[in-house]
C-alpha cells in the first residue's frame, strides 16, 4: 500500500502546488488523478519517487517511509516505482530493445546502457514485453523511427522490467490522438490488472480516465476536491 500523509511542497518560487495530502493506495488499485494544469497532478506523482523533495509530510510504501531514505536507499526503494512520462523520455539513437532495457539500471544515465552486458534473462523478460505491447517485430529499430503511440508502449515495457508494484504514470496520454490515447490507457490497465500492479494516472482527460479506472482523485490548487468512483464524478468537476 501507498500512503501519503500530510504531505506538502511549496516550491521556492512561493507556489503551494500541495496543500496537506492526505491518500491510500491499496495494492493493485489504479487510480486516476484529475484536476486542471496547474492543480498539482505532477508535483504529487514527483513527490512520491522524490523527483521533487516534498516540503513536508511522509510518503510511505508497504512498510518503508520514502520520505526518510538516504541515497543509497532511495535508489533501491524507485525501483519498486516504475514512471512512465508524457514525452516518453526515450533516448532517440537507441533501439527499442536497448531502451527497454535500460529500465534495469533506473535513471541513472543511459551511456552506461550501452557498455552494459544485460543478463539472459533480462534480455528474455524485454522479449516477452515487447511482444506483449506488440511491439516484438520492431525490437531493433531506433526509438526515433517509431510513431508516438509505439514509443509510449516502449516507455510501458521500460517501466516494468523493472518489475516495480507501483507506476507513476504521467499525462501518458497528452502528446497522442485520441483513438491511440485510448488505445494505451487500455493497454496500461490491463497490465496493471495482470501484473497486480498499483498505479497512480496523471491525466487531464476526464473523459478517458472515467473509461478505464475504478477510482478517480480530483486534485484543485493543490487540494483533493473530489475522491470517488468514476461514474460519481459530475461534469463540471
Ligand atoms: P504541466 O503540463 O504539467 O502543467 P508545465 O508546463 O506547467 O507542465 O511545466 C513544465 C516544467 O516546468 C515542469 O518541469 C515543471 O516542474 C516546471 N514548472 C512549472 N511551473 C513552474 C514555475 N512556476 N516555475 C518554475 N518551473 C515550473
Ligand atoms: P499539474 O501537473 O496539475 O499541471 P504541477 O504539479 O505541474 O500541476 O504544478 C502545480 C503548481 O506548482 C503550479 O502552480 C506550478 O506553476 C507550480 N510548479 C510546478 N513545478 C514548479 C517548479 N519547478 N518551480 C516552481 N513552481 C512549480
Amino acid at each position: 500500500m501507498l500512503q501519503l500523509k500530510k504531505l506538502v511542497k511549496t516550491y521556492r518560487t512561493g507556489d503551494q502546488a500541495l496543500k496537506m495530502i492526505d491518500l491510500e493506495v491499496p495494492d493493485g488499485q489504479v487510480l486516476a488523478l484529475i484536476g486542471p494544469s496547474g492543480a498539482g497532478k505532477s508535483t504529487m506523482i514527483r513527490c512520491i519517487n522524490r523527483l521533487v523533495e516534498p516540503s513536508s509530510g511522509e510518503v510511505w510504501l508497504d512498510e518503508t517511509e520514502l520520505t526518510r531514505l538516504g541515497a543509497g536507499a532511495l535508489r533501491r526503494a524507485r525501483r519498486k516505482m516504475g514512471m512512465i512520462f508524457q514525452e516518453y523520455a526515450l533516448v532517440e539513437r537507441l533501439t527499442v530493445m536497448e531502451n527497454v532495457l535500460s529500465g534495469r539500471l533506473g535513471y541513472v544515465g543511459f551511456w552506461r546502457s550501452l557498455a552494459r552486458r544485460y543478463p539472459q534473462k533480462d534480455v528474455d523478460e524485454a522479449f516477452r514485453l515487447l511482444d506483449r505491447v506488440g511491439l516484438l517485430h520492431m525490437a531493433d529499430k531506433r526509438a526515433d523511427e517509431l510513431s508516438g503511440g509505439q514509443r509510449q508502449r516502449i516507455g510501458i515495457c521500460r517501466a516494468l522490467i523493472q518489475d516495480p508494484k507501483l507506476l507513476l504514470v504521467d499525462e501518458p496520454t497528452a502528446s497522442l490522438d485520441p483513438k491511440t490515447s485510448r488505445q494505451i490507457m487500455r493497454l496500461i490497465c490491463e497490465l496493471c490488472a495482470e501484473r497486480g500492479l498499483a498505479a497512480i494516472i496523471n491525466i487531464h482527460d476526464v473523459a478517458l480516465a472515467q473509461m478505464f479506472v475504478s477510482r478517480v482523485v480530483g486534485l484543485r490548487f493543490g487540494e483533493i476536491v473530489f475522491d470517488g468512483g468514476p461514474t460519481e464524478l459530475s461534469p463540471d468537476k
